[in-house]
């Protein structure tokens, strides 16, 4: 197996789907937790035996994401936590993250967290403003939200992520102001900043078709951008990625090996996985992804077999996403190509526009460029 790789655990279930999520998430469906941990559990187990050393898999970062892993009861999260202990070495793990929602959080549920290797916790919270919450779905209130921070703080977390939004309904630049001053003035390692977009399916997109959602102008929701881009850093948080933001050494080490082209598995509903660099998705289908697992069926469903060409692009693109940006070294190393000689008319008229930089042997974008960042993209496309 190989060393240096990423495992990403999915738990599917919320208490209720917010208005903004096309996540692989349900609510209602809180009968099938069990199960659904026994056929996980049966998944790692499989995936352990086929690719890993002595039958456990010994990766470099474990993340378990939602939905709401927080929304598991004690003996729950007990049971997922011994199921990944069986699967997985934990002794060359350097981050092990969960996702919580305020909400669901509790004093005991941190507690076992902490006791069985979590390091790093990811919550939640998209706004400190009661409306802003209310309007998009969301189970809690901001007070909730800072209790759970703080109860994780007592309890000796100290690597806290906080996931926020910006341009929701309801939202203004005064409460976006006092939900990123709040964020900074709890003194967590890490802040996630999203825009709101409007996904397929989703509460918002009815809305939105039937003209009753109502969004901040353009040209609002561009003035918090440029406020969240100058703030956080002020703050001490350096941007490293489009959307990420982290005080100095607390970077999400499970996501960056995202953007680096690592290889990842994934476990549970609608997982990703990217091995030996063949993209695979599971059913989003909870019934549907049981019933592969009892089939004995793993890394089955083949996503994209990554050809040279889209291998390439997708390793710009990842690599555009950090503000290190794409280090044209590894490209000649991976690839046996100089990036000039596969992308050079485009990184020139991004370059001459100004929304590309050259330094340090790297391409990585300006601030403008990653305000645009979509156009920069386009010309790292073989077109070929
Ligand atoms: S809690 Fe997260 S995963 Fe669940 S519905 Fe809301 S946004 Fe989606």
């Amino acid at each position: 197996m190989e060393s240096n790789f990423g495992i990403y655990i999915h738990i599917p279930f919320c208490k209720q789907k917010c208005f903004y999520c096309d996540f692989p998430s349900f609510a209602g469906r809180e009968r099938l937790i069990d199960s659904y941990l026994a056929e996980l559990s049966r998944e790692m187990e499989l995936t352990a035996l086929k690719y890993g050393q002595d039958g456990k898999m010994a990766p470099y970062t474990v993340y378990i994401g939602g939905g709401t892993p927080s929304l598991l009861d004690t003996a729950q999260l007990a049971r997922l936590f011994s199921a990944a202990n069986e699967h997985i070495r934990f002794d060359q793990v350097a981050e092990f993250t969960i996702e919580a929602n305020p909400g669901t959080l509790t004093k005991d549920k941190l507690r076992l967290m902490k006791a069985s290797g979590v390091n790093r916790i990811s919550i939640g919270v998209q706004s400190f403003d009661d409306n802003c919450l209310k309007k998009i779905g969301r189970i809690h209130r901001a007070g909730d939200a800072i209790e759970c921070i703080k109860l994780a703080q007592s309890l000796g977390f100290y690597n806290i992520s906080l996931d926020l939004m910006y341009g929701l309904p309801g939202q203004n630049m005064d409460t976006l102001k006092q939900s990123i001053e709040q964020a900074i003035a709890l003194q967590v390692q890490h802040i996630s900043v999203y825009g709101l977009q409007l996904e397929d399916g989703t509460v918002f997109a009815r809305q939105q078709a039937m003209g009753k959602l109502q969004l901040p102008t353009d040209e609002l929701v561009e003035n918090m951008y440029d406020y969240i881009a100058a703030t956080l850093p002020a703050g001490g948080y350096n941007r490293y990625e489009i959307s990420n933001y982290a005080l100095s050494g607390y970077e999400s080490k499970h996501n960056s090996l995202y953007w680096q082209d690592v290889p990842y598995l994934g476990f549970g509903a609608g997982a990703h996985a990217y091995w030996q660099v063949n993209r695979y998705e599971n059913p989003t289908n909870i019934d549907a992804y049981m019933a592969m697992v009892r089939r004995g069926e793993i890394l089955s469903n083949i996503e994209e077999k990554v050809d040279e060409k889209a291998h390439m692009e997708e390793f710009c693109f990842l690599g555009l996403r950090m503000t290190k940006g794409i280090d044209k070294e590894k490209f000649r190393e991976t690839f046996n190509k100089d990036i000039y000689a596969v992308f050079g008319d485009g990184i020139k008229e991004m370059l001459d526009k100004g929304f590309l930089q050259e330094k340090d042997g790297a391409l990585s974008l300006t601030t403008i460029g990653m305000k645009y960042g979509n156009i920069v993209f386009g010309a790292f496309i073989t077109g070929e």
